[in-house]
């Protein structure tokens, strides 16, 4: 099986569980609605990628319980190759979501089988990899697996991009170096270069220390506001698209899989930093995550 894509990274069941109100501590109380969904962001990445036509691949581990069963299902469901995937001895990944009336959310991530994604699985995995056209790396796996995952990619000569979502203050920047894209959002860009990214003159500063050091292309998610692209050529903001946003949940991984097809489609970064703007932007405008995410005929139709 040969793949375009090769998303290394997570799944995870979303457990939301919509309140009135939070229970204080040592109460029980009734809540009116109660929700299932599939996420993780190697997931919605990959699924993203897949609705517009990519041909992906998943290397993750599910757990060994129904979750992970349905996990395995899902991707069925969206046409990405599972050879990659395997059953771990936990239970699989999970995240209890609390969603109040105001919006406000509560979050715990359990990573449970993700976690049994080792550089060694990587190593079972090779003729997945070797095929790439590009390969798609978060931070919901362990980081000596992504370490292994740039390491692999550098020897066999794939781009690679690192998503390095959510932040991770032990990321390594002798690894970062090593990759051709690099997708933060501002805290996730402040994080590591420990500087200021409070306006677009300081998150200007921080990705070109970042080019400076290596890395081939930075790219910023701004919200509303696109992104910002520095390479050693460029430094360009491209505009995202003007919607009424609904629910951001799952924006950025939405953007990274529509760019991840949009780039191996035809290696055009500008135009596939523009597209995944638009398709972001069109994922905001529906609540959920990979409920929200178009088809590519269906993405066509919202952009006409
Ligand atoms: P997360 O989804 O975890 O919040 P993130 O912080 O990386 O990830 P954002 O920067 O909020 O994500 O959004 C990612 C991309 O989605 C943006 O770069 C943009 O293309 C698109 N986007 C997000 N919000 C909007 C919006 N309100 N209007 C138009 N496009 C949006």
């Amino acid at each position: 099986m040969k793949s375009d894509i090769v998303v290394i990274g997570s799944n995870m069941i979303d457990l939301i569980t919509y309140v009135d109100r939070m229970p204080v501590e040592g109460e029980t109380i009734e809540a009116p609605e109660f929700e299932m969904g599939f996420g993780g962001k190697g997931a919605n990445q990959a699924v993203a990628a897949s609705r517009l036509g990519s041909a992906v691949s998943m290397i993750s581990m599910v757990g060994q319980d129904a979750f992970g069963q349905q996990q395995l299902a899902n991707f069925k469901e969206n046409n990405i190759d599972i050879t990659g995937v395997g059953v771990g001895t936990k239970n699989s990944g999970a995240a209890p979501i609390f969603v109040d009336k105001s919006s406000d959310n509560r979050i715990l991530i359990i990573k449970g089988a993700n976690n049994e994604l080792t550089p060694a699985v990587l190593d079972q995995h090779l003729d997945i990899i070797k095929g790439a056209k590009l390969i798609v790396l978060q931070q919901e796996i362990p980081l000596e697996t992504n370490y292994h995952a740039i390491d692999l990619a550098n020897e066999f000569n794939i781009p690679v991009l690192l998503n390095p979502a959510p932040a991770n203050d032990d990321l390594d920047l002798d690894h970062v170096t090593k990759v051709d894209f690099f997708t933060p959002n501002e805290t996730e860009l402040a994080t590591l270069t420990e500087l200021p990214t409070g306006n677009l003159a300081e998150i200007k500063i921080a990705a070109k220390k970042l080019v400076a050091m290596g890395v081939k292309n930075v790219i910023v998610t701004l919200g509303s506001k696109g992104v910002l692209w520095v390479s050693d050529k460029t430094d360009q903001i491209i505009d995202s698209i003007k919607v009424k946003a609904v629910d951001t949940t799952g924006a950025g991984d939405s953007f990274i899989g529509a760019f991840a097809h949009f780039y191996t489609d035809d290696e055009d970064i500008p135009t596939a930093l523009h597209n995944a703007n638009r398709y972001a932007a069109i994922t905001v405008t529906k609540r959920g995550t990979q409920k929200s995410y178009p088809t590519l005929e269906n993405f066509k139709k919202e952009i006409e």
